[in-house]
């Protein structure tokens, strides 16, 4: 495992609370497995793009493969459009505030 991995696994553990987003158990640092909601396969990739199959809110931190199965939403039409709706909000709400914070430096700078 190189750093930036390391570094990844210990902030999505940091973000999930320390626990199985499933059944609730405490995770620690090797113990926890990241359960992708849309399942990471070539045909899904194909449908929703890398972009909504590798983004964190695709993601589900678990304890185990049995919690990892309870998370795959891939079946479901309306579930997966719902997770890319969040996906799309998160980002364009990203995407607003850089746009935001990058118009008052400008402002700044002019002053
Ligand atoms: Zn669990």
């Amino acid at each position: 495992m190189t750093e930036v991995e390391k570094y990844q696994r210990q902030k999505a553990l940091a973000t999930c609370g320390g626990v199985c987003e499933v059944c609730g158990k405490p995770l620690t640092n090797s113990t926890w497995q990241g359960a992708h909601r849309i399942a990471n396969t070539k045909t899904n990739r194909a449908k929703w793009g890398n972009f909504v199959i590798d983004h964190p809110l695709n993601i589900a931190i678990v304890c185990s493969l049995a919690c990892n199965h309870v998370c795959n939403i891939g079946y479901n039409q309306g579930e997966c459009l719902k997770l890319v709706q969040q996906i799309v909000q998160k980002e364009l709400g990203n995407f607003q505030a850089s746009k935001y914070f990058e118009e008052k430096k400008l402002q700044e700078g002019r002053n």
